[in-house]
C-alpha cells in the first residue's frame, strides 16, 4: 500500500488564528465564550469545552462575565454595533481574507451596487458578509443558480453589480460562475475572494485524487471547506471518504496495492490528521508488507509541510493591507504569506498603510513557514535592516552622514530610524545646545553621523551634534568670506535686550541697536521685532578680529523725514496734534516720526503767558508751516499765522 498525503492539508491560518485566539485567553484566565462553535470540528469544540469554553448561538445570549470570541467566519457589522451597545467585552478573530470581503462589499454597496456572493446563503461566513452590504444583496451556490437569479432579477443586468464568493467557493465553479456573470450583468465588478489556502487545497486535493485508488478526506462533516474537498476528490477518485476520527477507518476496507491519498480540511487539527495517518500505518504493516518503505508517515507528513525554507528571501506583491498585518502573494510560489505589523518596520509608531501601498512589490524574508496552514510569515524589517547595516559599515568607516527621523525620546537620549535601524543619539549629541529640548526633536528629519555600530548586538550610536557643528563652522566659513557693509541677509531673530537685537544671518549672529531698528523712538525691541521673526537686515560694520557685526534694520524709504519733505512745504497750512508743552511752546505730531515747533508767540492772536493756556496734549490744531530747516530736520509751525489768514480772508 502506497499512501500520499496531500501538499496542503489541516488548519489554515485563519482558523489557527482563531483557535490561538482562544487558547490564548484561556491562558490568561480569561472566561472564554465563541460566538458559534470556534471551527467545524466537534473534537475540537469538545476539547475547548471540556477547558471551560462555552459556545453563544446569539450575541443577544452573550455572558456578561465572558469574553466572547467572534470566529474567523466573521459577522456582520449589526453584530458588532449590539455588542459595542450592550458593552459585551470580545475579542475578533474574524479571518483577514473575510474582514478583506467585508471591505469591500461595504465599500462597493455604500456607492449604490448590488453584491452578489457566490456561496451558501445559510453560511455563516456568508451571512456575515451580507451583513456588511448597504443595499440589495443575494447569494447563489452554483452557476445554475446564478442564471436563474440574473433571469428572475432582470434589472441586474444593467445595474452596477459587485460579485464576491465566499473563501471557501469551489475554483472551478467559481470560473464557470464569472464567465456567466461577465455576460448577463454588463455593468459589474467582480473580486476573485476565494481564500488561497482555499484553493490550494482544493487543487492538491483533485491533483491528489487523480492520481489515488482512493481518498481519505478527514474532518468535520459541517465543515464547508471539507465538504468541497470531498466533493472534488469524489468527481475524480470514486472511492472517497470523508471521516472525522481515525476511529471510522474501521469501516473502510483497503487492497494491498491501493495508492491511498490523504487530505484535510481547514478547520481539521494537526492531531486528528497525524491519528489517522498513524491508524493507516498500522492497517498497512497488516497488509501491505513489500511497500513499508513508503509507510513512514511521520516523515511524510512533515514533508507535506515544507515548501520554503525559514530564512529565505522571497518577493512578494502586497494584496491587502490590514491594521496588524500586510499579506502578500509570493512571486512564483503561489502561496500567500503576511507581514505581522511588528515585522513590518523599525518604526513602532507606523501604520501598515504608511508603509506599503497595494501593489508593492517587497524583498521578505521567511520567519516561520507554514505550508499546512497555506500561509507563511514573513519579515520586511529585517531585509531591510540587513541592508541596512551594510550601509551603516561603510557610513561608520567613511565617516559619512546619514539620514534618518526622530522617532522617539528615550531615557539619555532619542531614537532616530535610519535605514530601517533604530539609531541611539545620547542627549549630549542630540542638538547643538543641551539646552535645547529633545521633545522638539521628535518627527523631524536630522542628519546624523554614527558613533559606532554592534551588529551582533543590533546596536547602532550616532551623534546630531557632529553635523551640526560641522554645518555650523561651514556656514560661518562662508559668511566670513563674503560679507560686505551694505550686503542684505535674511536673518533670524535670535534673542532681544535693551539695547538691540540680536540675528542669526547664516550662522553668524550680527546686532540690531536699538536705534536701528525704528526711525520713531522706542523703549524696547519688542515694539518692532520678536524672537524668532525673519527680517531683513544689512551689514552696517564688520569688526573682523572680534567676530562683531552690526546690522541696521529700518529703511531709508521709510524714513520719515523723507516723506515729510515729498510731501509738505512752507506754506501748507495742515492739520497736526499736540504732542508736548514746553515754556517756549508747544510740540506736534505732523506725521508719525516728524514734529514741528509752533513757538509760544505763535500760538494765538494775542500775548499769552504760557502755551497751556490756549492747549493741552492731545488737541488738533490747524497750523501753518512757516520754516523748514533741512540740515537741523526742524520745522516751525504757526497758528498765528492762520488766524491771521483767516482775517484776511473775512475782510476781503
Ligand atoms: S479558509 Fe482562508 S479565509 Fe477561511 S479562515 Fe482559512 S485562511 Fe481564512
Amino acid at each position: 500500500m502506497k499512501i500520499t498525503v496531500a501538499k496542503s492539508a489541516g488548519f489554515c491560518f485563519g482558523v489557527n488564528r482563531a483557535v490561538e485566539t482562544v487558547n490564548e485567553l484561556i491562558s490568561q484566565g480569561r472566561r472564554v465564550s465563541t460566538l458559534g462553535p470556534i471551527i467545524h470540528n466537534k473534537q475540537v469544540v469538545k476539547e475547548l469545552e471540556a477547558a471551560g469554553v462555552t459556545v453563544t448561538n446569539t450575541p443577544e445570549s452573550a455572558e456578561s462575565d465572558r469574553v466572547l470570541v467572534i470566529r474567523s467566519h466573521g459577522v456582520g457589522s449589526d453584530v458588532y454595533s449590539y455588542l459595542e451597545q450592550r458593552g459585551v467585552e470580545y475579542v475578533d478573530a474574524t479571518c483577514p481574507f473575510v474582514a478583506k470581503i467585508h471591505k469591500i462589499v461595504s465599500e462597493q454597496s455604500e456607492q449604490g451596487a448590488v453584491v452578489i456572493i457566490a456561496g451558501d446563503s445559510n453560511h455563516p461566513e456568508v451571512r456575515g458578509i451580507m451583513g456588511f452590504c448597504k443595499g440589495a444583496v443575494y447569494a447563489f451556490k452554483n452557476s445554475e443558480e446564478l442564471i436563474e437569479l440574473v433571469s428572475s432579477n432582470k434589472e441586474l443586468a444593467s445595474e452596477k453589480v459587485c460579485l464576491v464568493s465566499q473563501t471557501t467557493f469551489d475554483t472551478e465553479e467559481w470560473k464557470k460562475s464569472l464567465e456567466i456573470f461577465k455576460k448577463l450583468c454588463t455593468n459589474s465588478i467582480f473580486f476573485g475572494t476565494i481564500c488561497n489556502a482555499t484553493s490550494q487545497r482544493q487543487i492538491d486535493a483533485y491533483q491528489l485524487a487523480k492520481n489515488s485508488d482512493a481518498v481519505i478526506v478527514v474532518g468535520g462533516r459541517h465543515s464547508s471547506n471539507t465538504n468541497k474537498l470531498y466533493e472534488i476528490c469524489k468527481k475524480s477518485c470514486s472511492r472517497s471518504y470523508l471521516i472525522e476520527t481515525a476511529a471510522e477507518l474501521e469501516c473502510i476496507s483497503f487492497g494491498e496495492d491501493d495508492h491511498i491519498g490523504i487530505t484535510a480540511g481547514a478547520s481539521t487539527p494537526a492531531n486528528i490528521i497525524k491519528e489517522v495517518l498513524d491508524r493507516m500505518s498500522e492497517k498497512s504493516g497488516q497488509v501491505a508488507e513489500t511497500a513499508a518503505e513508503q509507510n513512514n508517515f511521520e516523515e511524510m507528513f512533515e514533508e507535506s509541510q515544507k515548501n520554503v525554507n525559514r530564512n529565505d528571501k522571497v518577493f512578494g506583491i502586497v494584496e491587502s493591507i490590514e491594521p496588524n498585518a500586510v499579506y502578500v502573494t509570493l512571486v512564483d510560489r503561489k502561496q500567500t504569506g503576511y507581514i505581522p505589523v511588528e515585522e513590518l518596520s523599525n518604526d513602532p509608531t507606523a501604520k501598515t498603510e504608511d508603509v506599503v501601498k497595494v501593489g508593492d512589490q517587497l524583498e521578505l524574508l521567511i520567519m516561520r513557514t507554514n505550508d499546512q496552514e497555506g500561509l507563511i510569515m514573513l519579515s520586511k524589517k529585517r531585509v531591510d535592516a540587513n541592508k541596512g547595516w551594510e550601509v551603516f559599515d561603510a557610513a561608520l568607516e567613511n565617516k559619512d552622514i546619514l539620514e534618518g527621523t526622530v522617532n522617539e525620546v528615550v531615557k539619555g537620549g532619542v531614537i532616530v530610524l535610519s535605514n530601517a535601524i533604530r539609531v541611539f543619539i545620547p542627549a549630549s549629541q542630540a542638538t547643538a545646545s543641551r539646552k535645547d529640548p529633545l521633545e522638539e526633536l521628535v518627527g523631524k528629519e536630522v542628519e546624523f553621523r554614527l558613533l559606532e555600530i554592534d551588529k551582533r548586538r543590533k546596536k547602532a550610536v550616532g551623534s546630531i551634534r557632529s553635523v551640526l557643528k560641522e554645518r555650523a563652522d561651514a556656514a560661518k566659513e562662508a559668511f566670513w568670506s563674503t560679507v560686505e557693509v551694505g550686503k542684505k541677509y535674511n536673518g533670524v531673530v535670535k534673542s532681544l535686550t535693551s539695547y538691540g537685537a540680536f540675528v542669526d544671518i547664516g550662522g553668524v549672529d550680527g546686532l540690531v541697536h536699538i536705534s536701528e531698528l525704528s526711525w520713531s523712538r522706542i523703549k524696547h525691541p519688542s515694539e518692532v521685532i520678536n524672537v524668532g521673526d525673519t527680517i531683513e537686515v544689512y551689514v552696517k560694520a564688520i569688526d573682523t578680529e572680534k567676530g562683531n557685526i552690526s546690522l541696521g534694520y529700518k529703511k531709508e524709504e521709510d524714513n520719515p523725514w523723507n516723506q515729510f519733505i515729498n510731501n509738505y512745504s512752507v506754506g501748507d497750512v495742515i492739520d497736526v496734534t499736540i504732542d508736548g508743552l514746553s515754556s517756549f511752546g508747544a510740540f506736534a505730531v505732523i506725521i508719525p516720526g516728524v514734529k514741528g515747533l509752533i513757538h509760544i508767540s505763535q500760538i494765538a492772536d494775542h500775548r499769552i503767558e504760557k502755551p497751556q493756556d490756549e492747549l493741552s496734549v492731545g488737541d488738533t490744531v490747524k497750523v501753518k508751516i512757516t520754516e523748514i530747516n533741512t540740515t537741523s530736520k526742524r520745522v516751525s509751525l504757526s497758528i498765528r499765522a492762520v488766524l491771521a489768514d483767516m482775517a484776511a480772508a473775512e475782510q476781503e
